[in-house]
């Protein structure tokens, strides 16, 4: 018999932070308001029931209405675990965050400064100690798992301008799957390799990517983005990534600052350069050409599928590039509302992306863009689909395909990771309070996104069964 019919008005209680729910040995059966998963799947009131394996992998034995479920044969003795107020969706994927950077918190934008104020502000308050970068990243993680995250596509920012791997091994010690991008500048100098440069840069720190290529968190390659890094740079990336079978992620269109530098070599990022030093005639050789950043970086766009964040900046044309290059956007709507990127570029294209076929995942960007009402305890890809869906009315199962596999596969996770079907192994399970009011047969991811209530990571796939990932 369901139990879904049970009047419980407070919102359930659920294991939260280390304290997952242990489903030990055995089957247990989840009872909730309902189930959903990528492309469309969503049954309300729904049970599942689930079994442990000895490597600690969570097996989903069956899934369906809680009547279908009364009759497999493995519900009979199966621990019961009753939550009819709650939905339960798969672990979500953050496809950019900048986790070095959780300490200075949620920060107002000064729209005089504009986007070269804000970049000097975080220069200024990027920690180049150790110890303190590590610190940074674990709350940064800390804060993921509590927004119902199991794979981060995380930066580790460039340290006194060099690569570092500081907060790559941070995140390879913590419990999130995914990969950390080692970030490097690379602007052109006369009569000197860019590629020469980065590989006696990054010679210290190719055993250890190549180390952790097949691991449950690899560590990639990030080109800042087009106004710091040449196009030669990003070449040289993509080899060194081919390589050692690592990914790429990058700044991609990102404002009308940098659509201005690459199309007409000027405005405020040229200043910038001017004043870092960093402008020179191989420098300005590159800019002014009247390209857009996608058409700027279309060479290495080509050799590589890649990450990149925002794609603000997008023409049609653009947008056929990115689709034949097989590259991933990462929209991050409330970062690109906090930067204005609206105001000075118009509405985001993601929509006109997937329609071409261009995959968009969501990713958070740094907290220092979050409201900071909603980055209270939490750094959280359910908070950016809210966003969405709250503004756009974009479809629930669109906004969820974009929170989980969009972003997986780009990190090199498979679908089934993100799947609640019968015989799936998913990597995580998050679940959401629901409003116990809602009208009968309303979608029940529909009723996640209407609600502010926290996500609450139940379950994530600990890292000592990766090697049997
Ligand atoms: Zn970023």
């Amino acid at each position: 018999m369901s139990q879904t019919t049970e009047s419980i008005a407070e919102e359930p209680v659920f294991p939260g932070g280390s304290h997952r729910l242990d489903f030990g040995p055995g089957v247990t059966r989840l009872d909730v308001a309902g189930i959903v998963g990528p492309r469309g799947l969503s049954i309300a009131p729904a049970s599942m029931l689930l079994g442990q394996a000895r490597d600690q992998k969570l097996r989903v034995i069956a899934r369906g209405r809680p009547t279908d479920i009364d009759h497999h044969p493995d519900a009979v003795l199966a621990k019961r675990i009753s939550w009819p107020h709650a939905v339960v969706l798969p672990g979500l994927v953050n496809a950019h965050a900048h986790l070095d950077l959780t300490h200075i918190g949620p920060r107002n934008y000064d729209a005089n400064r504009g986007f070269v104020g804000w970049v000097e502000m975080v220069r200024t308050l990027r920690l180049n100690n150790a110890e303190e970068i590590l610190g940074s990243v674990r709350r940064g993680a800390e804060l993921s798992l509590a927004g119902g995250t199991v794979a981060i596509a995380d930066i580790a920012g460039a340290v006194d301008g060099r690569p570092n791997p500081t907060a790559a091994r941070a995140l390879v010690d913590s419990s999130l799957w995914g990969a950390s991008f080692i970030e490097f500048f690379a602007l052109p100098k006369p009569g000197e390799f860019a590629a020469r440069r980065l590989d006696d840069l990054f010679a210290p720190l190719l055993t250890e990517m190549r180390t952790h290529a097949g691991g449950p968190v690899r560590v990639g390659l990030q080109p800042h983005a087009p106004y710091s890094v040449g196009p030669e740079g990003y070449v040289w990336a993509c080899r060194i990534a081919s390589e050692l079978g690592v990914g790429i992620s990058t700044h991609l269109a990102e404002n009308a600052t940098e659509v201005e530098l690459i199309a007409r070599g000027t405005g405020p990022l040229r200043d910038f350069l001017e004043g870092l030093g960093r402008w020179n005639s191989a420098v300005a050789e590159l800019f002014g050409r009247g390209c857009s950043p996608v058409e700027h970086l279309l060479s290495a766009l080509a050799k590589r599928p890649m990450l990149a964040a925002h794609g603000h900046a997008l023409s049609d044309a653009d947008i056929e590039r990115l689709g034949r290059a097989r590259t991933t956007i990462v929209y991050c709507p409330r970062a690109s509302e906090y930067f204005g990127a609206q105001l000075e570029l118009g509405p985001h294209r993601y929509r006109d992306l997937l329609a071409a076929g261009v995959p968009v995942a969501l990713g958070t960007d740094s907290i220092i863009g979050l409201p900071p009402s909603e980055a209270v305890g939490r750094i959280s890809i359910l908070d950016e689909m809210r966003c969405l869906h709250a503004r756009d009315a974009v479809s629930p199962s669109i906004l969820l395909d974009m929170a989980t596999v969009h972003g997986g596969r780009a990190l090199g996770i498979d679908d089934s990771a993100f799947s609640l079907d019968a015989g799936s192994h998913p990597l995580g399970l998050v679940a959401v309070g629901v409003d116990p009011s809602a009208r009968s047969g309303e979608n029940p991811l529909e009723r996640v996104l209407r609600t502010n209530s926290p996500p609450h990571l139940i379950y994530i796939r600990p890292r000592r069964a990766a090697n049997k990932a």
